[in-house]
């Protein structure tokens, strides 16, 4: 291996020539204490920046086994190193000087989940450290400024490493604290299985975030607390005892007035699929890992997929056991997204009344009398919602804030009064006694087997390159095909999305063969990354900062909303 002088001298003699000498520089270099790869060099300084690498040995990190030796906490502390990290190059960024992107030096900007990302990976037997970034290689204009680079990998890398990848670049008793938060997290997800719940809300939790666009806990909000009557208590490892509301598995009602806060506690339900960091808020608000918000989402396209669980006898005549459209409504789009839900494995499915088609939904008496159900191709969800949980095993927590109906089909009913839940299960069902809804049954439906087939959208060759472009967390695009993710709202951040991205591609060129459903091809994937982790998908090539392991229910919406994809 090459030596750090080595490259230092290198750097002096490329230093004022044209921008692409800096290619010379790709390689492993040994720094004291370190290995720095530069694994792509970038064509120009206006271009996307250059990918480097950074390994340490566990020896080296000295991190101890106890910090990583499970999954969840290999992955808490991962989270945190790259955060100390973030802090760290972000006072370095920028410092070294040159046009365009001279000098940037950027990681992962990581939210208040806790997620598994490529830019800091601990390797779960030896400890070793592998941290990925990007650096803007400095030039003015196309002339290299060799100086500029030798400060950012001579000065400012190795006090970055100093102060955040290693062990000793923090007291000891924060990695431990952050190492018990994920058991105690861990230990929640485990007791919600046996316990029969579908989510565990500590009471004492900030569920608000400070704004619109920042997702902070809200300074002076109102703490919640559990009803008496559903308060579970649970002993965590190091917590110790932890009282909060266990929602069991059925149908939950969320209702209130509007303001009220059902809209928030739904939100902290959605992301209780990840851990939070501490102080968030939400570190102990856990909801079962298959969680999936379901909304309308007009306008998208839906391939084979059957909902005559819902629609049946279109007027066009169109074929709802395995529907198309390249323009769903807001009913087809939501009975699709449910539909698809249920293929992923999903177990609970999270809907908010404010985000979904009022026809999809319900439809009241009066309706019904008029409008009868031969000409309704529609069967509402509060009609199919007990066959769900009673035949299927899937629950729903539905807020609702305009119609009682609902009241007849729930387990469990919780108002929200002031921020504060209430359960109202007994009197709202005595209440609703008084409002009978006619008990015509809807003939049963058989879950379809989920035998889609998945096409390729064309041949791909060899080695071509293939640009994929991200829109933050909105969606990305493949060879100017867009995919768009907006209304997938468990997606948290950017990172997912490159992820997504860089799974479309993999199963494009290696598993959408016309024989595999896409359960058989989602299944795959994880398999894969379960092995390589996320450097399984990226094929040969070097693995780049900023790709974040997404949810298997977030893979399968991804796939669904590819539009190019045959199915
Ligand atoms: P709903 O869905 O019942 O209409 P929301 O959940 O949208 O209500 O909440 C309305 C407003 O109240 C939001 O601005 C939210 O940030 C705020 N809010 C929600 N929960 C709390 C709380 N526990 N303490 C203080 N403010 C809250
Ligand atoms: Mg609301």
């Amino acid at each position: 291996m090459k030596r750090a002088e080595d490259l230092r001298e290198l750097l002096k003699k490329i230093d004022h020539k044209s921008y692409p000498a800096y290619k010379d520089t790709a390689g492993k270099y040994q720094f004291p204490g370190y290995v720095l790869s530069i694994d792509h060099v970038q064509g120009d300084p206006f271009a996307a920046p250059s990918k480097i690498s950074i390994l340490i040995s566990g020896k080296e990190t000295g991190f101890l086994k106890e910090l990583f030796d499970t999954k969840w906490k290999r992955i808490a502390l991962q989270d945190m190193i790259l955060r100390q990290f973030y802090r760290q190059v972000e006072q370095y960024s920028f410092q070294a000087k040159g046009s365009g992107k001279s000098g940037l030096m950027s990681v992962s900007r990581c939210g208040q989940e806790i997620l598994e990302r490529s830019d800091c990976q601990i390797e779960k037997e030896s400890g070793d450290l592998h941290f990925r970034m990007e650096i803007g290689f400095p030039a003015s204009g196309r002339t290299i400024q060799a100086r500029e680079l030798e400060k950012i990998f001579f000065d400012f890398l190795p006090e970055c490493v100093k102060k955040s990848l290693l062990y000793s670049s923090l007291d000891k008793k924060k990695w431990k604290k952050n190492a018990e938060l994920s058991e105690d997290q861990q230990a929640i997800r485990n007791e919600l299985k046996k316990r029969n719940l579908v989510a565990f809300i500590a009471n004492g939790s900030i569920l608000p975030r400070e704004s619109g666009v920042s997702k902070r806990p809200m300074k002076n909000a109102v703490k919640f607390q559990s009803p008496i009557s559903m308060e579970v208590t649970l002993n965590l490892p190091f917590y110790g005892e932890i009282k909060g509301m266990g929602i069991t598995k059925g149908i939950t009602l969320i209702v209130g007035g509007g303001y009220h806060g059902k809209s928030t506690l739904l939100e902290a339900l959605e992301l209780g699929v990840y851990n939070h960091i501490e102080g968030d808020g939400r570190e102990y608000v856990i909801t079962d890992q298959t969680a999936l918000k379901i909304r309308a989402e007009d306008g998208r396209s839906v391939k084979n997929v059957d909902i005559s669980m819902f629609i049946n006898g279109l007027p066009n005549g169109k074929d709802t056991k395995s529907f198309y459209t390249e323009d769903a409504s807001g009913s087809t789009s939501q009975a699709a997204n449910v539909i698809e839900g249920i293929e992923t494995g999903s177990k609970l499915l999270l809907i908010d009344e404010d985000t979904s088609a009022t026809n999809f939904m319900i439809r009241d008496e009066l309706m019904q009398r008029v409008v009868k159900r031969d000409a309704e191709p529609i069967i509402p969800f509060i009609d199919r919602m007990e066959e769900l949980s009673e035949q299927y095993g899937v629950s729903t927590i539905l807020v609702a804030g305009s119609s009682g109906s609902y009241f007849h089909k729930a387990d469990c009913i919780v108002q929200m009064n002031h921020y504060r839940p209430e359960e109202i299960t007994t009197f709202a069902k005595e209440e609703a006694k008084k409002f009978p809804i006619s008990e015509k049954k809807v003939p049963a439906y058989q879950m379809t087997e989920f035998r889609r087939i998945v096409f390729s959208n064309r041949e791909w060759k060899g080695a071509e390159r293939v640009k994929i472009k991200t829109m933050g967390r909105d969606g990305f695009s493949i060879n100017r095909e867009n995919v768009d993710l907006r209304y997938v709202e468990q997606i948290v951040d950017g990172g997912q999305v490159n992820a997504l991205g860089y799974l479309v591609l993999y199963a494009q060129r290696n598993l959408f063969d016309g024989k595999r459903s896409m359960q058989e091809v989602v299944t795959r994937l994880e398999r894969l990354m379960k092995e390589k982790g996320l450097s399984g998908i990226c094929e040969g090539t070097y693995l780049p900062s900023n790709l974040t392991m997404p949810r298997t229910q977030e893979i399968f919406a991804c796939f669904n909303r590819v539009r190019g994809l045959k199915l």
